[in-house]
């Protein structure tokens, strides 16, 4: 755990969130601001500030982030449309310094994002 970090403290239950999922490796809340019917943060437990971060020992909770998007998609019958996405950095739009992944559903997508 990261002492000042927003999303460890949500893990930790320190700091109140609509949790949707959580196992020993990833847990997952609804987005404060949702951009979407369904928004959904993904995180894993360990704290990393972005991407930019993990290394090939984190493969596993990678992959866990994005099956556990695909099981909560399938949950919530997105299965015709939903976004993942991964802000990295500043630049990017990334605003809380612990990795996470969107989930974003119920609503029609443009391409490229802004
Ligand atoms: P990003 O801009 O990719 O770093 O995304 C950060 C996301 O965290 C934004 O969509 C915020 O709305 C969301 N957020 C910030 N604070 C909270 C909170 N306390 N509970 C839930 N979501 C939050
Ligand atoms: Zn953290």
């Amino acid at each position: 755990m990261s002492a000042d970090c927003l999303f460890c403290k949500i893990a930790a239950k320190q700091i109140p969130a609509k949790l949707v999922y959580e196992d020993a490796d990833v847990f997952a809340f609804a987005d404060i601001n949702p951009k979407a019917p369904t928004h959904v943060l993904i995180c894993p437990r360990k704290h990393f500030a972005s991407l930019s971060e993990a290394a090939a020992e984190d493969q596993a909770v990678l992959g866990k982030m994005a099956l556990v998007a695909a099981q909560l998609a399938r949950e919530r019958k997105l299965e015709d449309g939903y976004r993942t996405v991964v802000n990295t950095g500043p630049h990017a739009g990334q605003t809380v310094f612990h990795l996470h992944m969107h989930l974003l559903g119920g609503r029609d997508f443009d391409w490229p994002p802004g």
